[in-house]
């Protein structure tokens, strides 16, 4: 009899042996040679369920007020609107986002991720099962290198269009809901500190939010420690509960952060977010086992493969799962699903998502158990308007998670005519 290990071994092995990109590698070759096309592997699904097209859209839609950024500022939002269509006619709904819709954050923007899907993803996808999701990924990764906000666009509509045709929520897919709403982080990104001590001060009041995300390191470092410490003590001196955390964007480099970041933890600040550039993660480490609140990896660490080996070196100690950076949905999920391995906690992040992206993030992050550290799922509140029919809905400091079908989100019709990019 086969122990559990064993089995687990001659698996592996056989995986080894079959070369894994290939579409129904063997059959298909033994097809080729005999001169027959290969029968369309529909996983399971009916022929109606293959992909027919994917439309993109870029649509710009207003912010509430200007967005203060380690790169700049921005005025408005703009997305990719991704819509999939099966042959049976079946649409799934997806959004493609980037901070600001520009390139400074990751290198892709909406334009380029438009171009990737148009030029490369929707074509190696065309004809393949909706239900095929790891082979799509796949297809999409011979496609493209990289490029995980592109993917993610499609990554979601394909879980928008499988979650509808089987008519249940997209939360059902990991495991459903273990929680139906999450404190929501408020960015304190006005440009100037004592607004932001304002602005935190109207939040906490009015029983809005919180927590809270200073963004910090554009100036001068000891003048910034002193001015952010002050914020943090003002607002902590009338709510002594906000948990203000404190995003560096790359900012500073490993001895400025080794001189400075001791004064913000005594200052109160509850979490440092990628104080040094992303290429650091061994200085991302020296850090965290230099200080007692928490260091967080952002820029520096995208994807599945990132967050094992950030963990493995101690070099982030709350991972923050992102949709649109991680490359969708499924991939983000196996991210978290090692970061539970590691006994990492989890933030739920975001990149300025409309109600569309953000009803998606919330399908997955409802569904995280280790999910600790709230989610900064907050787009809807920044933008003007909203693309969504049923804007994602806050109460007392907390995202709700909508329900579905789908990623629980329709398009506005309207909205989208209005906003899209002539
Ligand atoms: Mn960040």
């Amino acid at each position: 009899m086969l122990d559990s290990r064993q089995v687990t071994l001659s698996y592996d092995r056989k995986i080894q042996k079959t070369p894994t990109l290939q579409h129904g590698s063997l059959m298909q070759q033994q097809q080729k040679f005999a001169g027959t096309a290969p029968a369309p592997d529909l996983a399971g699904g009916s022929p109606e369920d293959v992909i027919d097209r994917i439309e993109t859209t870029i649509v710009d839609v207003p912010l509430r007020r200007t967005h203060f950024h380690s790169s700049g500022t921005h005025g408005s939002q703009s997305y990719v609107v991704v819509q999939l269509f099966t042959k049976g006619g079946a649409v799934g709904l997806g959004e493609g986002v980037t901070p600001g819709g520009r390139a400074f954050w990751g290198g892709e923007s909406v334009e380029s991720i438009k171009a990737t899907i148009d030029h490369y993803l929707a074509p190696a996808l065309k004809g393949c099962s909706v239900f095929a999701h790891e082979r799509l990924l796949k297809l999409m990764d011979r496609a493209a290198a990289r490029s995980n906000f592109a993917k993610a666009a499609v990554d979601i509509a394909l879980h928008d269009v499988v979650s509808r045709l089987l008519d249940t929520p997209l939360a059902a897919f990991y495991g459903g809901k273990v929680r139906d709403s999450i404190p929501v982080l408020w960015p304190l990104a006005t440009g100037d500190y004592d607004r932001d001590v304002d602005d935190a001060l109207e939040q906490l009041s009015t029983r809005r939010h919180r927590y809270f995300k200073m963004k910090i390191g554009q100036g001068d470092p000891e003048a910034d420690v002193k001015a952010v410490s002050r914020a943090i003590r003002a607002i902590h001196a009338q709510f002594p509960e906000a948990c203000i955390t404190l995003d560096f964007n790359q900012a500073w480099d490993e001895q400025t952060a080794a001189r400075w970041l001791p004064a913000l933890q005594e200052a109160g600040a509850a979490l440092i977010e990628q104080p040094v550039p992303a290429w650091n993660a061994a200085g991302m480490a020296r850090l965290a086992s230099r200080l007692d609140i928490p260091v967080m990896a952002d820029e520096g660490l995208w994807d599945l493969h990132d967050a094992y080996d950030y963990f493995t070196r101690g070099a982030t100690d709350v991972f923050c799962v992102k949709v649109a950076k991680g490359g969708g949905i499924r991939r983000a999920y196996k991210a978290a699903a090692v970061a539970e391995a590691a006994g990492i906690p989890l933030c739920g992040g975001m990149a300025l998502e409309s109600s569309i992206g953000t009803a998606a993030s919330l399908q997955l992050f409802g569904a995280l158990p280790n999910l600790t550290w709230g989610s900064e799922t907050i787009g809807p509140r920044l933008i003007a308007d909203d693309l969504a029919t049923e804007p994602i809905r806050y109460r007392e400091y907390e995202v709700l998670i909508p329900d579905g079908p789908g990623i629980g989100a329709e398009l506005d019709t309207d909205k989208f005519k209005h906003y899209r990019r002539a």
